[in-house]
């Protein structure tokens, strides 16, 4: 590809960032399941998606195999992270978030509205 002066500083992608982490929770703010909150099981960062818990479910036909008698599965798809925000517990809502470093010097995200911190507890 020809390097232009148009694409400078646009992120590679190995190196997208994605603003949702496993674990998160997250509010669906576009599409078929809009308002729908769950948690982040798997992100995608170069593809910019995630898998959220029951959000984007697609119903996969499996034949049956030695292991498992087939039929019907469901399972999340991933979900584009633009479509998604932090779910702030306090602000019951999608919220920006805010970056902040602890005392201790952990960075954590807090909710932009209330600064309740965001992060997932584990
Ligand atoms: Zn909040």
């Amino acid at each position: 590809m020809i390097k232009r002066g148009a694409n400078k500083g646009l992120p590679k992608p190995h190196e997208a960032k994605v603003h949702v982490k496993k674990n998160d929770t997250v509010v669906v703010i576009a599409g078929r399941d809009k308002g729908k909150i769950g948690k982040v099981l798997q992100v995608f960062p170069r593809k910019g998606r995630a898998i959220v818990e029951g959000v984007n479910i697609v119903k996969r036909h499996m034949k049956p195999t030695p292991y498992s008698s087939g039929g019907i599965v469901e399972k999340p798809a991933p979900i584009h992270v633009s479509n998604l925000m932090l779910y702030c517990g306090k602000c019951k809502r999608g919220v920006k978030v805010a970056k902040k470093i602890l005392e201790d010097g952990t960075k954590v995200r807090v909710c932009k509205k209330c600064g309740e911190i965001i992060e997932p507890k584990e």
